[in-house]
């Protein structure tokens, strides 16, 4: 006898199926999604256009709810943003690059962020929810020959901001998994499926305020995903779960001084230029702890305005990270002793003003092995490794992570893996294209199986 399991059975196998072979049918549609967010590449809290168009298109697709604005985002959480008068320019250049305005008026502000959601069946079932970032970093992409996205016309045309790891993938990604999941709907068993279009990753800025606004509560599975760049060999594999992510803060620091002549008058002023430089030197020589691994950067120096005057102010951008709790407030303790003894010996002042932060968060086995299973069943994915070391890096997908666990649900960050010329963050970075293709199908295959097994506690 059939019996409706064995047809609600099939009815999964067959939706799998298809998403699979969907997303090999819109292999040209995902490329030039990647290439347009690619060539338009906005930074954190500045992007207007590509929110606005991942707003649109899934409102165009019909079939998926989708939230943005200030509902997603605990204002009081969001750090590190531009002044007002830059927001508006870059509201500006959203439109002028074809950004849909009127979702645009409704992120002002820096709302950039999108959640889309789509219910299946009678939505009595589990809530599996995805998390792709959708910011460029704040670097200035290499225009020669020898890098693709230059040679085929596709490099940033946004002075200073460039996808450099790899972000505009996953915002592609996110709408391709979209499309091909909305297209088997009536296949799905019941339940929900969410996805996270995050602002601000860069910076450990926007993952904070959307999870503290709720928007992943209540999800029983929870993957962010991040695509792994290597130069041999990478494609094909990935790792459903990461290791050794770093807690960091990330903070501007301003020195205030006094101008002078630089030849007539040196003793009455204060050196900010010297305060800023010497805090920079000392921070790279804060002594490690022994009980785990550190980092400290100081990305941007600005100092001063004219050749024969004393600097009167300088401007830092720096961050330090630590892989304990212990190890961390270590590193930010030194580094504020650093910066106030630099502001000291020049009789400078000081205000260091907090931008971002990232926490830890442990991949839950659970989902590590439910990650594995759901790659294996893709024909494009060859390799499956449990976990992968960040030895470094951080992520602000964990406040999403950690509102899941605490309500009872199981979470991780996958990897998925591509072969490019440059690490992250690199003027020269890009991907082979065909992971856009493993990460849709990933997630899709997840969903699937996630809605499939019911409530994962
Ligand atoms: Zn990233
Ligand atoms: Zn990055």
């Amino acid at each position: 006898m059939i019996t409706s399991e064995v047809y609600k059975l099939a009815d999964t196998v067959l939706a799998k199926k298809n998403i699979i072979a969907a997303a090999d049918q819109l292999r040209d549609y995902v490329v030039s999604c990647r290439r347009d967010f690619h060539k338009h590449a906005e930074v954190g809290w500045t992007e207007f256009r590509t929110g606005s168009i991942v707003a649109r298109t899934l409102l165009d697709m019909g079939g998926w709810q989708v939230e943005y604005g200030p509902s997603i985002y605990d204002k009081s959480l969001m750090m590190g943003m531009p002044s007002e008068a830059q927001l508006e320019k870059y509201m500006q250049r959203a439109i002028a690059q074809g950004g849909d305005k009127e979702i645009i008026e409704k992120m002002r502000g820096g709302y950039t962020g999108v959640v889309a959601t789509l219910v299946t069946g009678d939505g009595n079932g589990p809530t599996v929810a995805f998390r792709v970032d959708i910011d460029a970093n704040d670097l200035i992409e290499a225009k020669e020959e020898k890098h693709r996205p230059y040679r085929e016309g596709f490099a940033s045309i946004n002075d200073g901001a460039m996808h450099g790891c790899g972000h505009d993938c996953h915002t592609a990604t996110g709408l391709l998994a979209a499309r091909i999941l909305l297209a088997n709907k009536d296949l799905l068993p019941p339940g929900k499926i969410k996805i996270i279009f995050q602002t601000g990753e860069e910076g450990g800025r926007g993952g904070q305020p959307m999870a503290a606004a709720g928007v992943a509560d209540g999800a029983d599975y929870f993957m962010a995903i991040h695509v792994g760049v290597q130069k041999d060999g990478a494609l094909g594999g990935i790792a459903a779960g990461v290791s050794h992510m770093m807690n960091s803060t990330k903070s501007d620091v301003f020195f205030k001084g006094v101008s002078a002549h630089a030849g007539g008058d040196p003793d009455k002023g204060k050196n900010a230029l010297l305060a800023a430089a010497n805090a920079v030197i000392n921070l790279y020589a804060i002594s490690r702890h022994s009980a785990g691994t550190s980092r400290v950067n100081v990305g941007v120096l600005e100092a001063g305005v004219g050749r024969n005057v004393i600097a009167d102010r300088a401007m830092m951008k720096m961050e330090v990270r630590g892989e304990t709790d212990t190890v961390h407030e270590y590193m930010q303790e030194r580094a504020l002793a650093v910066i106030e003894g630099a502001a000291k010996m020049y009789g400078v002042d000081y205000v260091v003003k907090k931008a971002g932060q990232t926490i830890t968060a442990p991949c839950d086995d659970k989902m590590v092995d439910f990650v594995v299973d759901a790659a294996m069943e893709i024909p494009g994915i060859k390799r499956a490794i449990r976990v992968e070391s960040m030895s470094g890096g951080g992520e602000d997908c964990t406040f999403f992570m950690r509102r899941v666990q605490a309500g009872g649900g199981i979470a991780t960050m996958a990897m998925i893996g591509t072969n490019g010329p440059a690490v992250a963050h690199n003027e020269y970075f890009d991907v082979d294209e065909e992971v856009l293709l493993n990460g849709a199908k990933l997630i899709g295959v997840v969903a699937v199986n996630a809605l499939a097994k019911g409530k994962a506690k």
